[in-house]
């Protein structure tokens, strides 16, 4: 058998062997209610403020600020549907977004459109950008809230997210941002960075899926997403999934430790693939290069399915993915490639690839040694092909 190639990891991660001996003792040991009052609980409750500790110095927040949720998509909703009240109270009922956000966002802004909100969805650039100039001329009277992604999950461009906040902070307008694809790729400072709002999520940094983080700064007042007893100081109920956090906290605290070093080796590599994959005729690179996310590989071949295209790199042992994976099983190409103008027909013949610190030189060359057969030999098979001109 040969060894897999893993590249996508902006879909999910493996499970960092720290992080993991990290959280063993949670499901063994001490299995605990952190509510309760003996020492098995206390010990989990511990462990839970060691891990909210951690996030909060990757981020530059204080540990009050930081809460635990179940994942990137719950941090997203919460974040926006838990300000309809105190937007609604002050008569704030317009949002500004983007119209390449993730999913999470999307669908939630959607969802507010239905309880009488108004949301501009700002179009991004042929790179894959959005301007601060075009947040501002968009804000208008009644701007309660403007939610843009730190680091696009498909295309790895990241947005302008410091000045963005220092627009919002100035006009007294709340500003949250998705950094799930971020984290660990970029230096994240909420306060200097004026970011109200902060989601993460835990699968994508080398910790178990089904956890993450919703940053919220003091003083802003959110209502419940999820309600119950009172545990995260009251503000999201459900006993605490003790082990996945103490895991997310050891991620955090190993992804921030050399994010310079990391973006050195891994952006070294993706360049490589970008320069042998850019020798195919007829493809091109989705995605700006200068702001962008080190892992993150995307490029279009024409009159190539992206389907068919996963699958053969599958048989030679390569994980990709095409367009996202949370629209993969719908006919419909990526919003996101949408929203940087390709056509359809392009969109479809997507490839994107993550990789990360344990991708080798020798992986990318097998990479770029595969791609350009198995997209040749797809054209062959392509009614579409022998027609271009
Ligand atoms: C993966 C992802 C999410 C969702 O996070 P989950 O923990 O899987 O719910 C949200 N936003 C972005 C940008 C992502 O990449």
């Amino acid at each position: 058998m040969n060894k897999v190639i893993y590249a996508d990891n902006a879909a999910t991660t493996q499970i960092d062997p720290r992080v993991l001996e990290a959280m063993t003792p949670y499901l063994t040991e001490y299995y605990g209610n952190p509510s309760s009052i003996y020492s098995i609980g206390r010990d989990a409750k511990r462990a839970i403020e060691t891990a909210r500790e951690q996030v909060a110095k990757a981020f530059g927040a204080k540990v009050q600020e930081i809460y635990f949720t179940a994942g990137g998509s719950e941090s997203d909703n919460w974040a926006i549907k838990g300000s309809m009240d105190l937007l609604k109270a002050k008569g704030k009922t317009h949002i500004i977004t983007t119209n390449f956000e993730h999913h999470a966002v999307m669908d939630t802004c959607k969802f507010m459109e239905k309880h009488g909100f108004e949301v501009t969805y700002l179009p991004v650039d042929e790179e894959g950008y959005v301007t601060v100039k075009q947040v501002e001329d968009a804000i208008k009277e009644n701007t309660g809230l403007v939610t843009i992604m730190y680091a696009n999950n498909e295309i790895g461009t990241i947005q302008p997210i410091a000045e963005i906040g220092q627009l919002c902070r100035d006009k007294g307008i709340l500003f949250h941002t998705d950094a799930v694809q971020a984290v660990g790729n970029v230096e994240i400072d909420v306060v200097k960075q004026h970011i109200d709002m902060l989601s993460m999520s835990g699968h994508k940094i080398y910790a178990p899926k089904g956890v993450g983080v919703l940053y919220v700064r003091n003083g802003v007042r959110l209502s419940n997403l999820v309600h119950g007893g009172g545990q995260e100081r009251g503000r999201r109920a459900g006993t605490e999934n003790v082990a996945s956090i103490v895991g997310l906290g050891k991620a955090i605290e190993l992804i921030t430790e050399d994010i310079p070093g990391r973006i050195e080796k891994v952006s070294k590599l993706r360049d490589y693939l970008f320069e042998q994959a850019s020798k195919i005729e007829r493809s091109r690179i989705n995605g700006g290069r200068k702001n962008r996310l080190c892992g993150n590989f995307n490029m279009s071949f024409e009159a190539v399915e992206g389907e068919a295209l996963l699958l053969m790199l599958d048989l030679n042992g390569i994980c990709g993915s095409s367009g996202s994976a949370c629209t993969s099983g719908s006919l419909d190409p990526s919003h996101v490639l949408l929203a940087i103008g390709l056509p359809h027909e392009i969109a479809h013949g997507s490839l994107r690839l993550s990789i990360n610190e344990h991708t080798t030189q020798e992986d990318v060359e097998k990479i770029a040694e595969v791609l350009p057969k198995v997209v040749g030999r797809l054209r062959e098979m392509s009614p579409v092909w022998n027609k271009l001109d």
